[in-house]
């Protein structure tokens, strides 16, 4: 397999050139050594100038024994290296292994997954979209349970400082590219207080980019809009999921998501790979697109200062797809020219390095130092927030296979006059008091305890009200307090409530 060899560190003799760069290279699963190999020979061709280290991680390591996909061996040549170039790998299916991706991203700080996707001609002609994805938190936290029998919980964690840095890192973005518009997309009208912080936080520091035309939309018609109307979007901030799910289809509707190359940036760290995954079914065949990991080692190398080397193979890229040289992903019949392999795809790029794209417009990244990638974001103190917190109750989270009313009996038997029980709700729907009796009910059951308006409660009442169930055989799998922030309850209402 071609790779890089290794450029002496001595070698940055010439002031004229950029210094060597190290990087960290994971070959990948599936497709990964095949896209890697490629995109190594184009990166060697155009001159990049790159200290190689490999790097091990993915299934091998997973199927070696060790859970985490990565050893400690692993992470040294991390922190030796100045940024990290990663083909996809295969997360293998079950509960005892933890996505690598999410590890390496979180471990590393990199807080922002920066996804460009453009429509080149003869696609969809006028798509040019980046989405800046929260890459820490949400979802993605990584935090699950299996409570009871039926019923599993995955926690979205949303922060103000994660979501101060994400949406100031897209602004920032926007104001060093010459962007016109950001777009906000939350789920904010169902989940007001995770979303709606999100939402929030961007109309906060949206006002320090008053040059900036900002909106913000619900996920659901933004993702639909971003396929049907892509052409109204620019840049575009997100939380986790969203984010993921909404760079796959804008990546398939500018052609493929074997388009799609993403730079993943921290503070410290910045590790560049691909949008899809190690994409098993085509694996081996030599038929895969190149062009996710190529162009994500486009932005490495922007990253790295090596911004005329970039150009010199960003500007080959361009002109393999203008001339018609497809591979299958993005091959049509009748505006293709040339069925390309991988490998051939590569070849392409390398007899075009030096050219520029005639009809489609050639980018200029060594006469514009702008990064696209950007570490610009500047270092903004997260807002200190100061709150006055009071507890109003608690949340029981009861196990039980039982109905509402006969549930709301025993509970009220075994807790007495200490809190009264304001309400039960089964899978967020309140079920008692006045339930309705189609509402489907599973084993696992929030009871709110909380008293009167006005009346006082104490963690001292919490504990003393669990040594009350317990006694009473009353299973309870989880509790979160109700608690108010200067004045404003911190929990969401039961629906229905
Ligand atoms: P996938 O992205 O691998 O594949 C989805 C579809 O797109 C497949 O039909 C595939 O053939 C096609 N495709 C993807 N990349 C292509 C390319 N470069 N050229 C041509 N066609 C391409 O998604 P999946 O099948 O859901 O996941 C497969 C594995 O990848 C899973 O183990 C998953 O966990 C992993 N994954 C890894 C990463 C990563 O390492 N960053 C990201 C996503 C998924």
């Amino acid at each position: 397999m071609a790779t890089i060899a290794p450029t002496p560190q001595t070698g940055t003799a010439n002031p004229v050139q950029p210094p060597v760069a190290t990087i960290a290279i994971a070959h990948g699963d599936g497709i990964g050594p095949e896209i890697m190999d490629a995109t190594l020979r184009v990166l060697d061709a155009a001159g990049a100038r790159l200290h190689c280290l490999p790097l091990e991680l993915g299934e091998a390591v997973y199927l070696a024994g060790n859970s985490a996909g990565i050893t400690a061996e692993g992470w040294d040549t991390i922190t030796r290296a100045d940024a990290i170039l990663k083909a996809p790998i295969t997360t293998p299916l079950g509960s005892g292994y933890k996505s690598l991706n999410v590890t390496l991203r979180k471990t590393l700080g990199l807080f922002a997954n920066v996804r460009p996707s453009r429509a080149y001609t003869p696609f969809v002609p006028t798509l040019d979209v980046v989405i800046v994805r929260e890459n820490e938190e949400d979802l993605y936290a990584g935090i699950e349970h299996r409570q009871t029998e039926e019923v599993y919980q995955c926690l979205k964690l949303v922060s103000r400082p994660g979501c101060e840095r994400i949406v100031r890192h897209a602004f920032e973005f926007a104001r060093a590219n010459g962007r016109r518009k950001v777009t906000c997309l939350t789920k904010s009208n169902i989940m007001k207080l995770t979303d709606g912080l999100f939402q929030q936080v961007f109309a906060e520091i949206g006002r320090d980019y008053p040059e900036i035309e900002q909106d913000h939309m619900i996920i659901d018609i933004g993702a639909a809009r971003l396929a049907a109307r892509p052409q109204d979007f620019d840049v575009v901030v997100t939380s986790n999921l969203y984010g993921d799910i909404v760079s796959d289809i804008v990546a398939e509707v500018a052609g493929s998501v074997g388009l799609g190359a993403s730079a993943n940036i921290g503070l410290r760290s910045a590790m560049f790979e691909a949008i899809h995954g190690s994409a098993p079914d085509i694996a081996g065949r030599g038929i895969a697109n190149p062009s996710g990991l190529l162009l994500a080692a486009v932005m490495m190398l922007v990253h790295l200062g090596q911004n005329g080397v970039a150009e010199r193979i960003h500007n080959a890229w361009l002109r393999a797809i203008e001339d018609g040289i497809h591979p299958a992903d993005i091959h049509r019949p009748g505006q293709s020219l040339e069925l390309a392999g991988t490998e051939r795809f590569a070849d392409a790029v390398i007899e075009r390095l030096g050219q520029l794209p005639v009809q489609l417009e050639p980018v200029r990244y060594a006469a514009a130092p702008a990064q696209p990638t950007t570490s610009a974001t500047p270092l903004v103190q997260p807002t200190s927030v100061k709150a006055t917190k009071t507890l109003d109750g608690i949340d029981v989270f009861v196990c039980a296979r039982t109905s509402p009313d006969e549930l709301a009996a025993q509970l009220q038997a075994a807790v007495g006059a200490l809190v009264p029980l304001a309400m039960i709700t089964n899978r967020g729907v309140k079920v008692w008091p006045a339930g309705h009796a189609e509402t489907l009910c599973t084993d696992h059951w929030r009871c709110r305890f909380q008293p009167a308006a006005g009346k006082a409660f104490n963690p001292a009442m919490a504990v003393e009200l669990l040594r009350r169930l317990a006694a009473a055989g009353i299973e309870f799998v989880k509790t979160e307090q109700l608690y108010r922030f200067d004045g404003v309850p911190g929990y969401s209402l039961g629906q229905g409530q």
